[in-house]
């Protein structure tokens, strides 16, 4: 059974609905994993935020706005007059709850909750669709089985477990619907799997029932070597290896989320991703082939905060890095860039809420440098140590943009650059002019 995840903008209009319709009926039996339609969850996200800040005049504008588009989409999309009243109920059950938010305290479990709606909208929406177009659709409830644990990590084995069960709940079901992003936590509160995260529902549902494979639809003819908002000239990557995808993904690539590879990878299930808009384009396979040889593509990650710890006390010192990497431990912090040299370390971090502590806890081993509004650019391809020239091109490209740090040799699929955000446009230009457009 293969499963296929619709991405916002996929399903952003009744029209995008119909298609996607078309798409996923006939053929082999399914499962097909929903996000909300596109600008939902931002507008739920805005509504949170008034009712956070007890402005519930606010919310409810941005509700009444949004409502009023969905009984549009409402109306567009079904045929008869009996799915139309049956879109609007609908509609007025999600919207009425959603309100029911407003008259009372809201913290994090509330927010959780109201986030979570975009999917149940949509997913519900497309299923009574299905029916009205004599489908046989089941529409599995994604609360009942999606479930992360205490570190907030997928629980797998729930997760296959429930799901079994939900599918055999449909024996007659030619194909099942789901919700993308949404979850519960290990204490049975709704969560969800982080914004973008659709995708690693849908991989971690491939994982779970040993898919054929994993399809990701969305608005662009697969990966692209360089990102297609910001660079001129960028072309879709048609092969992938999995570690190259992940690279891309964690690095910034936003067509996936950056966990979405790993269960795909771990259950060897090949991921696609096609263009919903193009539906008969190759898109992009990734999987565990390697093809010899080649750069494929550039991604980048902004929000970066370099830190240099200098000591002339790490010459010959046992334990100095274990040290210093104990103490982003200590702070959950994670590192990504690691750089070092005789008497000093740089690191780099994506997330800073912990960074005055850490920094006070460095300052006990040595004099302590922050930059901060730096920026990742990674490099992915077949870059084996001893394949020649690959690195030099590289490097080559970005003569003209000052680099704070390299990284190289960690894995064989990835050099990156640390350099200033303000540069990040010019950089991935130089990049794709350089390795890609012969320029
Ligand atoms: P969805 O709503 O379907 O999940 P996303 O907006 O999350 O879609 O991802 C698709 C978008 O990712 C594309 O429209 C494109 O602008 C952007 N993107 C960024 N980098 C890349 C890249 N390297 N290749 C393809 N798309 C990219
Ligand atoms: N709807 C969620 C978001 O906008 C999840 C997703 O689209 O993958 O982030
Ligand atoms: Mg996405």
């Amino acid at each position: 059974m293969k499963v296929l995840k619709f991405g916002g903008t996929s399903v952003g209009s009744a029209q995008r609905i119909r298609e996607v319709a078309k798409l996923i009926t006939g053929g082999e039996r399914k499962i097909v994993v929903l996000s909300a339609m596109s600008g939902t969850t931002n507008s739920l996200v805005e509504i949170s935020d008034y009712l956070y800040k007890k402005n519930p005049d606010g919310a409810n504008e941005v509700i009444n706005k949004l409502e009023a588009k969905y009984k549009q989409h409402v109306n567009e999309l079904y045929n008869t007059d009996e799915y139309k009243a049956k879109g609007y109920e609908i509609i007025k059950t999600y919207f009425d709850y959603i309100r029911s938010f407003t008259k009372d305290l809201f913290t994090m479990f509330e927010e959780k909750v109201v986030l979570a709606q975009g999917e149940l909208i949509s997913t519900h929406m497309m299923n009574c669709y299905l029916q009205e177009c004599g489908v046989k659709s089941a529409l599995i409830p994604a609360l009942e089985f999606m479930r992360t644990d205490k570190n907030a990590e997928p629980d797998p084995v729930y997760i296959k477990e429930k799901l079994q069960q939900q599918l055999e709940v449909f024996p007659e079901a030619e194909l099942f619907i789901t919700q993308g992003y949404i979850c519960r936590n290990a204490y049975g509160e709704i969560d969800n799997l982080q914004r973008g995260g659709s995708d690693y529902t849908a991989s971690l549902i491939g994982a779970a029932i040993h898919s054929s494979e994993i399809q990701i639809w969305t608005d662009i003819d697969g990966m692209h070597n360089n990102d297609p908002r910001i660079v001129d000239q960028t072309a879709p990557v048609r092969q992938l290896h999995f570690e190259e995808a992940a690279e891309l993904a964690y690095f910034g690539a936003k067509i996936l989320h950056p966990t979405c590879i790993q269960p795909a990878k771990y259950a060897n299930i090949p991921v696609r991703l096609l263009n919903t808009m193009e539906p008969t384009a190759p898109g992009t396979l990734i999987s565990n082939e390697t093809e010899k040889g080649k750069i494929k593509a550039v991604a980048a990650k902004e929000n970066i905060t370099a830190i240099k710890i200098k000591s002339s006390r790490m010459l010959l010192a046992h334990g100095f890095m274990r040290k210093v990497f104990e103490i982003f431990e200590a702070n959950q912090t994670s590192v990504d860039m690691v750089c070092t040299s005789e008497v000093g370390v740089s690191v780099t971090i994506d997330n800073d809420k912990n960074l005055n502590h850490i920094i006070d806890e460095l300052k006990k081993y040595g004099t302590v440098t922050v930059d901060q509004d730096m920026c990742i650019i990674c490099v992915v391809g077949d870059l084996e140590w001893e394949n020649l020239g690959f690195e030099a091109k590289a490097v080559a490209a970005m003569k003209n943009i000052p680099v704070r740090m390299i990284s190289y040799g960690g894995s064989n699929y990835n050099i990156s650059f640390l350099i200033r955000e303000c540069d990040k446009n010019a950089a991935l230009q130089a990049l794709s002019d350089k390795l890609f457009n012969g320029k």
